[in-house]
């Protein structure tokens, strides 16, 4: 089937204006194993706008040849809101404006509903069971009757995922490497084969039930939770949902777009929704380590930043990760306050040098595989 490109109209927020969400399909509506992939969520994250950008004649390609098996749901920017927030020549699509939301957080966790609906059907017959749970979360999203925009986004978007075996949300952070957030039931089960084909440097797996409600979070806390409420019952994780970091807001050119590009369409191939032979599996570049093991690194005081380690760098605990200096005091080194790793592991997300820091802000996130103390109960999906 050909390549299609829809629009979903969003209700008009103020008079006189309209958005609306752009999605493609490749291959066979209602085929599978089927994929979705969406970008730019956090609507100033285009790295992975980028990498769809590159993906998608690639898939038309493919689909001309008849080699979608599967289909394939593609939304290049999906957050039509976020993209239109433009103040003082600069854009600000982290925050929705009107509700002060995080635009990746309060997706909806459809469990309850589908619990309801079809929970005491559920058996020992997994397909059964998959089959069930999919055609109730559709069905309750369709009988909400979302008010505003930025809630009919989240509605409409999750009626082209949440049935997808694989739902990836793309997103970068400020200055960083290529990293994975997913959930711990993924691995080292399918997620394994996703971190190696993008070449992820870290992947950080979140407890089965994140609260955050997170886009990827939800689409695999989903499987968890039922699975959990119904022990007796065979539901398998049906979704395999992460959130890809493709590296710092500024990492868009066509080199990465497009060895990205062909390190998500191998990773199609050999998850089966393409055919083809994806070849052998890369070389893992990291082993996933938890959430609880994440350093996160807090500004004690307001100045500027300086970092002595490179982003991917492998630091040690103690190692002085950056400092925050007071450019009103005279005294020189005495100005400068370090801020010490407390894991070893890799560096994988920092701020670029010369940025104001103040008080609590987060300065870097250091991946670690042991348990820290002071993460304790911060297990939440982080992006
Ligand atoms: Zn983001």
């Amino acid at each position: 089937m050909p390549h299609s490109k829809r629009r979903i109209a969003l209700p008009s927020m103020t008079p006189g204006t309209g958005r609306s969400i752009v999605f493609h399909r490749f291959g066979r509506s209602g085929s599978r194993p089927k994929a979705y992939l969406q970008a730019a969520i956090h609507a100033n994250e285009l790295p992975g706008a980028m990498a769809l950008h590159h993906l998608m004649p690639m898939l038309i390609e493919a689909d001309q040849r008849g080699r979608i098996r599967g289909e394939i749901v593609v939304v290049p920017t999906v957050n039509p809101i976020g993209l239109s927030q433009l103040v003082g020549s600069n854009h600000l699509g982290r925050y929705d404006f009107l509700g002060r939301d995080n635009f990746n957080r309060n997706w909806l966790d459809l469990s309850g509903a589908v619990a309801e609906s079809v929970g005491g059907r559920l058996g020992r017959h997994a397909g059964d069971n998959i089959a069930l749970i999919r055609k109730a979360a559709l069905a309750a999203l369709a009988g909400m009757r979302p008010v505003n925009e930025l809630q009919t986004l989240r509605v409409e978007a999750m009626k082209l995922s949440v049935d997808a075996d694989i739902a990836l949300d793309l997103h970068c952070d400020l200055e960083a490497v290529l990293h994975l957030f997913i959930s711990r039931q993924d691995w080292p089960g399918p997620a394994r084969a996703l971190a190696a084909d993008i070449g992820a440097v870290a992947t950080l797996y979140n407890d089965p039930y994140p609260e955050s409600l997170t886009f990827s979070g939800v689409h695999s806390a989903l499987w968890a939770r039922l699975a959990r409420r119904y022990p007796a019952a065979n539901i398998p994780q049906a979704c395999l949902s992460a959130t890809i970091e493709y590296r710092g807001q500024h990492d868009v050119n066509h080199k990465l777009g497009e060895a990205d590009a062909r390190n998500l369409y191998r990773f199609l191939v050999r998850r089966g929704i393409i055919s083809g032979r994806a070849g052998k599996l890369p070389r893992l570049k990291a082993d996933a380590t938890p959430m609880g093991g994440m350093d996160v690194g807090y500004c004690p005081k307001p100045g500027m930043l300086v970092y002595h380690a490179p982003k991917g760098s492998r630091v040690r605990k103690g190692d002085a990760v950056c400092e925050v200096i007071d450019p009103g005091d005279a005294r020189g080194a005495k100005a400068r306050t370090q801020i010490l790793a407390r894991t070893d592991g890799i560096l994988f997300s920092r701020k670029p040098d010369g940025r104001l820091a103040w008080p609590g802000s987060v300065v870097y996130r250091i991946a670690g595989p042991k348990l820290l103390a002071h993460r304790k109960g911060m297990s939440g999906l982080d992006d």
